[in-house]
């Protein structure tokens, strides 16, 4: 049998993912059970969805799903409403997607909790509701993180239950995870600060080389100025990672190992 989400035929025993696979849904759980879980986020987790934020309005064939979610969202977090009417969404409504399948996939991410026509917010939109979002006026640099975190956040509920519901395979997300887990992988002691071009091709595995070289560009900052997980591409085309993302590196595999030996008891 070969991996579930990557095809790869090496499969450690009694898996049905590879090593990679399962240390990037590993990573997929942990933060959004961490971020429902843990009161402050912490920082290290805050400042690394933010920079998953971009990933999902992107790409048309999950810019659906994450533009119901967002509308959704704000409408709960700025509007002061608890309650809505499906029919109120202008988002699903515009999609091509299935409404159903939008809805139930929201639904799954608990960002939403539905009772015939109306929703109220999820567990994890309540959590948003926690935040001190009163104490930011909008035009603040605190405020603009905290929008950051909040699409972040949902970039990776969103990216679970896609994968939970197996009718599309989100591949941009899980190209970033892929990433991360082979930076995890192959470092020694200390996890190494130079994203290597191989951990970028393999983890790209099924993406056309057209969307390869965006997720590339959109990494370097080259469409907004800003770059996400990589701090810069230098004159010799090494790819340095930021500190925060290397930091969130040593505290996932802290975490995966503690998870092994748990399982291994
Ligand atoms: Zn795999």
């Amino acid at each position: 049998m070969n991996c579930q989400i990557c095809g790869n035929p090496k499969l450690p025993e009694e898996s049905t993912l590879c090593e990679r696979c399962t240390l990037s849904t590993f990573q997929i759980f942990e933060i959004l059970e961490i971020y429902l879980k843990e009161n402050p986020i912490p920082i290290w987790l805050a400042n690394t969805v933010q920079e998953l934020a971009w990933l999902y309005k992107q790409y048309p064939r999950t810019m659906g799903y994450f533009n119901t979610a967002l509308e959704v969202v704000e409408t709960f977090l700025f509007m002061g409403k608890d309650l809505i009417s499906i029919d109120g969404i202008s988002e699903v409504n515009y999609t091509t997607l299935p409404r159903d399948n939008v809805l139930s996939l929201l639904e799954e991410a608990l960002i939403i909790e539905r009772n015939g026509d109306r929703i109220s917010p999820g567990k994890l939109v309540k959590k948003l509701q926690e935040a001190r979002w009163e104490g930011y006026q909008m035009d603040t640099p605190e405020m603009e993180n905290k929008l950051l975190e909040m699409h972040g956040i949902l970039v990776v509920a969103l990216t679970k239950s896609l994968l939970r519901s197996g009718n599309y395979l989100p591949r941009q997300p899980l190209a970033i995870f892929h990433m991360l887990s082979g930076q995890i992988l192959a470092s020694g002691e200390k996890i190494d600060p130079i994203l290597p071009d191989y951990i970028i091709e393999s983890s790209t595995g099924g993406l056309s080389s057209r969307q390869i070289s965006r997720i590339v560009r959109s990494m370097a900052g080259l469409g907004d100025g800003k770059t996400k997980i990589i701090s810069d591409i230098t004159p010799d085309y090494e790819k340095p990672l930021k500190d925060i993302i290397i930091e969130y590196c040593e505290k996932m595999r802290e975490r995966y190992r503690e998870r092994e030996r748990e399982r291994e008891r």
